[in-house]
Formats: C-alpha cells, sequence, structure tokens
C-alpha cells in the first residue's frame, strides 16, 4: 500500500512521525518491547463500522506495516445484549474492503472468557477483589462524586472464602441479575472515580453470540479490555482519549496481577461535520427509519459511504492526511469529499447523464441521420481509451443549460446565443415551445455542419459547452442526489435540550427519475464508478440497480458547492 501522504500527514515532531509513531520509534530505541510492534483493532459488534473507526484501522494496521509488526483483529465482545453475528461479519467485511489484512489472528474477548475468570479468582485470593450485594442505585450512591469521596460498602471486607464462594455462585447462575457484582478493591476515596473500586462482573442471563448460555457472568469493558491486550502480547494499546482516565485502573489490574505489560496510547476521535458518528445514534437513525439502513449512501458508516461511491484508496488517504492528534477537533466534511473527488478524477470514467432533460431539435439535421462521435473515456488517462457517442436531430440538454432572458455571466443557452454541444457541434437557439402555464418545453436550434468535433474553420469562439443524450438513444434512469446527513455543522454544540434528530436536514436525499443517460451507460454493473461531465462522480448503486432500471447514487459533486455557497452567503 502506498504510504506517499504519510510524511505530510502529521508533521507534528522534527522527524515528521506523528506523536504516537514517535514514542514507537523510542520504544524500539530503547528495546522496550525487543524491538517488537504489535497493534490490534478492537471493535465491539454492536454496530457496523463507520469513517471514525477507518481513523483507527488506518492508524493501527498502518503503524504494524510501517514497523514491520502485526496488528490483531479483536472484537470487544463482553456485552452480548448488543451484539451480533450480523454486526461481526461487516465488520470483517469492511476492514478487508479497507484494503488490511489480519491474517490468522482473529479473536474474541469472549475467547478469554475463562482466562478472565481465572484471573479475577486471582485477584479475589490475593484480597483485591470482593463481591458487592449492594443495589445498583445503592452503588452508584456509595460512589461519591468528583469532588466528593465514595463511601466503603459493608460487604467490602469478606473473607476470600466467602468472596470465592458467593463468586462461584454467581457463575453458576444461583443469582438473579443485579444482586451481586465482583468489584476490585482500589480505593473509594481516589481522585479518579473510576478507581473507586470498578465492576468486574456482573450478573446476566442473556445468551452469548458465541458462548452462547455458558456464562450468565460477563466481565466489564473495563476489566476485559487491558487484560485481553496482555494475553495477546500487544506492544502498544492505541486508543481514543477518552480512555486516558482509565488508563491508570488498566495498569492497576496489571500490576496486580502480574502480567504482561502493553503501553496504552491515547489520540483524539474523529469527527465530522454534518454527521454523527456515535453507534447509538446511528443505530436509532436505523431503527427509527430515518435513513434506508446501516449503508444508506448518507451515513458515515464505511458500507455506506462505500455505496455511496467512495473508495478504500480515498477513506485511507484522508485517514493518513488527517493524522493524529491528542486534542479534540472536528474535520470538516469538505475534506472527506476532496480527497474522493482526486482519486474519481483519476479513475473514473467520463459520461454524459442529463438530469433534468429538456428537449431540443435541431431543425437544419436531416431527419433519420445518425453520426457517431468519439468521446474520451478519461482526460486524465489515455489509457482509458474512446467511446463511441451517438447523435441524432432530437437531443436532450439540461433544463437549467438554458434561460430565456440570461442575466449577465450566464453563458450557456439562450435565444439567438451559439453553444457548444461536447464531442459534437455548434448549436444556435432559434425558438422556444412553452405550455400553457408558460414553462419551456422545447427548444428549436440550427447547427453548423462546419463545427463538427466543436471547432469551426473561422475559429470563432463560444463560451458555453453543453453535455447532452441523443433523444433516440437515451435510456432512462434514476439518479439520487445525496446532500449532508444533517443541516448543522457541530452536532456537538446542542444543548441537554435539543435533540439530534430535529436537525436532520430534510432535503438530503433528492430522487430524480427519467434521467437521461447514453446507451453505454445503461450496461454498467453495480458499484461501477463514473463522473457524468458537468456534474459531479456517480456510481451505480448496489442495492436497487437492474438491468433496464439503472439507478445511481451522487458520489459528490464536481465542485464543492456547498463550500461556495456557504462563502457567498458570508457565513
Ligand atoms: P461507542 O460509539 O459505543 O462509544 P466506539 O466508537 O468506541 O463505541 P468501538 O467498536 O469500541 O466503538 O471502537 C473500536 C475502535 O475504534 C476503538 O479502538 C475506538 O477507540 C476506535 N474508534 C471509535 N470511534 C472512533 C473515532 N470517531 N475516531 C477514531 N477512532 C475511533
Ligand atoms: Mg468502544
Amino acid at each position: 500500500m502506498s504510504d506517499n501522504l504519510n510524511a505530510q500527514s502529521v508533521p507534528e515532531s522534527a522527524s515528521g512521525l506523528d506523536f504516537i509513531r514517535t514514542r514507537i520509534v523510542e520504544d524500539n530505541q530503547s528495546g522496550r518491547f525487543g524491538g517488537q510492534v504489535h497493534t490490534r483493532f478492537p471493535p465491539e459488534p454492536n454496530g457496523y463500522l463507520h469513517i471514525g473507526h477507518a481513523k483507527s484501522i488506518v492508524l493501527n494496521f498502518g503503524i504494524a506495516e510501517d514497523f514491520k509488526g502485526m496488528c490483531n483483529l479483536r472484537y470487544d465482545d463482553t456485552n452480548p445484549s448488543k451484539e451480533s453475528v450480523e454486526y461481526v461479519d461487516s465488520i470483517e467485511a469492511d476492514v478487508r474492503w479497507l484494503g488490511y489484512d489480519w491474517q490468522d489472528r482473529k479473536f474474541y474477548a469472549s475467547d478469554y472468557f475463562e482466562k478472565l475468570y481465572e484471573y479475577a479468582l486471582d485477584l479475589i485470593r490475593k484480597g483485591k477483589a470482593y463481591v458487592d450485594s449492594l443495589t445498583p442505585e445503592q452503588i452508584t450512591e456509595y460512589r461519591g462524586t468528583p469532588t466528593q469521596p465514595g463511601r466503603e460498602s459493608p460487604y467490602r471486607n469478606r473473607s476470600v472464602e466467602e468472596n470465592l464462594e458467593l463468586f462461584e455462585k454467581m457463575k453458576r447462575g444461583e443469582f438473579p441479575d443485579g444482586t451481586h457484582v465482583l468489584r476490585a478493591k482500589i480505593d473509594m476515596a481516589h481522585p479518579n472515580i473510576i478507581m473507586r473500586d470498578p465492576a468486574m462482573y456482573r450478573i446476566r442471563h442473556v445468551s452469548h453470540h458465541r458462548t452462547g448460555d455458558a456464562w450468565c457472568i460477563y466481565p466489564m469493558y473495563d476489566w476485559a479490555h487491558g487484560l485481553c491486550d496482555s494475553i495477546e502480547g500487544i506492544t502498544h494499546s492505541i486508543c481514543t482519549l477518552e480512555f486516558e482516565v482509565h488508563r491508570p485502573l488498566y495498569d492497576w489490574f496489571l500490576e496486580a496481577l502480574g502480567v504482561y505489560h502493553p503501553q496504552q496510547i491515547e489520540f483524539a476521535r474523529l469527527n465530522l461535520t454534518y454527521t454523527v458518528m456515535s453507534k447509538r445514534k446511528l443505530l436509532e437513525l436505523v431503527q427509527e427509519k430515518r435513513v434506508s439502513g446501516w449503508n444508506d449512501p448518507r451515513m458515515p458508516t464505511l458500507s455506506g459511504l462505500r455505496r455511496r461511491g467512495y473508495t478504500p484508496e480515498a477513506i485511507r488517504s484522508f485517514c493518513r492526511r488527517i493524522g493524529v492528534s491528542k486534542t479534540n477537533s472536528i474535520v470538516d466534511i469538505s475534506t472527506l469529499e476532496f480527497f474522493i473527488r482526486e482519486n474519481l478524477n483519476r479513475n473514473a470514467q467520463r459520461t454524459m447523464a442529463v438530469l433534468r432533460p429538456l428537449k431540443v431539435v435541431i431543425d437544419n439535421y436531416p431527419e433519420g441521420k445518425v453520426e457517431h462521435f468519439d468521446a474520451d473515456n478519461n482526460p486524465e488517462d489515455a489509457a482509458a481509451g474512446t467511446r463511441k457517442v451517438p447523435f441524432g436531430r432530437e437531443i436532450y440538454i439540461e433544463e437549467d443549460d438554458f434561460m430565456e432572458e440570461p442575466p449577465k455571466k450566464f453563458f450557456r443557452l439562450a435565444p439567438g446565443r451559439e453553444v457548444r454541444l461536447k464531442h459534437a457541434y455548434y448549436i444556435t437557439c432559434v425558438g422556444v415551445e412553452k405550455d400553457a402555464a408558460g414553462k419551456v418545453v422545447l427548444l428549436h436550434c440550427t447547427y453548423d455542419p462546419e463545427s463538427r468535433g466543436g471547432y469551426t474553420p473561422d475559429g470563432r469562439k463560444v463560451k458555453g459547452t453543453l453535455h447532452w443524450v441523443s433523444v433516440e438513444h437515451a435510456v432512462d434512469a434514476e439518479v439520487r442526489l445525496y446532500d449532508h446527513l444533517f443541516r448543522i455543522p457541530d452536532l456537538a454544540e446542542l444543548t441537554e435540550e435539543d435533540d439530534y434528530r430535529d436537525y436532520i436536514n430534510p432535503a438530503s436525499l433528492e430522487v430524480l427519475r427519467g434521467c437521461k443517460i447514453e446507451p453505454e451507460l445503461a450496461k454498467a454493473a453495480p458499484g461501477e464508478k463514473y463522473q457524468f461531465l458537468r456534474q459531479g462522480y456517480f456510481c451505480v448503486d448496489t442495492g436497487d440497480s437492474k438491468p433496464g432500471a439503472p439507478v445511481f447514487n451522487r458520489t459528490v459533486s464536481l465542485k464543492d458547492s456547498w463550500a461556495k455557497i456557504s462563502k457567498a452567503a458570508g457565513s
């Protein structure tokens, strides 16, 4: 995989490496982990992956590549009520699609349930863990607040024997949910609330998607996570900033058990404007049918971006370029759009499609005559070759490429005005037909036979070049235009009283039917990507497109019209 963006991406130190890679270099120089680099990507299978996860994947697998190390895929499946095989499968498909390979290192936290249980027994025997029988409400109440110390539970000083016996009964399923928990015995007055005797195991009589009904006690994330890293011999446990305050707890567990100790390093999570990145909210959007599913092309999920027409190369480039930092911030979604535009500009075949058709009759063009023009498939790539585009007496042009009374800077078609038809001829508008409501429904034009190919012997200039499709050859298509999912850039600015769902952009999807496409384009396979000349990049929808009834998604417009519009509006 090309890494040439790397050096420019994170100029946070003199070496040009980001702060995480800098620390790894230091560890390698000091021989701390024997020069080994072993990372992991640890998703919880409770939803589909999103572009924020891509940042973590590109970082973890990218570091393994850069340092000739390894990266594991590990499912943090400690919360069975929210997890499912559907999510596990989608995560694997998405990581592979992004271009990464965990080889034979696919693991699950649930692989270690037995081992984690043994570790818990070890802590109990060391007098460092106890079974608490307070109610969940009491536990919260006893915990204290950031400014007030907590109180010790009356059960805190149970004997090792009693704790072992109760924990065994918890495991055997003798108690209902919520009656007992296993807690670490640390310090109820600790200034860091996370250290106030955190829970290690809770009772949950639910089936797990892998272990079935073998367990009715499940490890808490904080208990399991650092230990899974330790068991797998991870050298650098890279996680997002909110886990910085959990690090002392992970350190405490590892030291209390006397086991191998990875180095945790935190970085800021990715936030993007005009979207949400919380799996809980994304799940709500799906469940409440505010989008068509996890892979709705408006979703920031990898499956949504893929269906929208994003490529793995563009997403990897984006993730490398934004780099990693220690402070939370929000990245403008136009940055992501820049990378897909750049990628598709190099790779997408050009074609002509008329989204809002207006019929044009070329009065002096012979009836029944058809010509085929050679059109280049990609001016950025000579190897992409050419295709034949049919032309006839009747064509469609874009409705908004014509104005009856054009303002000064309108350089397209108007009565008496001459324009170039891309790849074909110059035409001049000589007449307009309207319906009863006064709407323009047909244009009459004449063409200059001398202008074949788009130039005239006299070298006269025309200002506008329009795309078009021959009426006789056109195929109908549905085109879906997408805009931002939300109508405000930073959803983090909402207050407690706000409901983020009130800020969904009602115009985030516009469906156009009866669009006219070149006959060649009608053969395109699902997922294929095109540039519609003058309009943007589109791909054949993988869900709804059918032979004879093609459906296209707009991936991104040609230019960043949004930024332009908001700039013009002075915001
Ligand atoms: P939740 O949305 O429930 O908080 P999560 O986003 O932490 O969950 P996980 O499945 O636990 O989801 O994430 C897997 C990995 O991806 C973790 O290491 C996490 O730190 C990282 N990750 C998740 N979201 C982002 C993000 N927005 N930017 C960077 N990394 C992220
Ligand atoms: Mg998480």
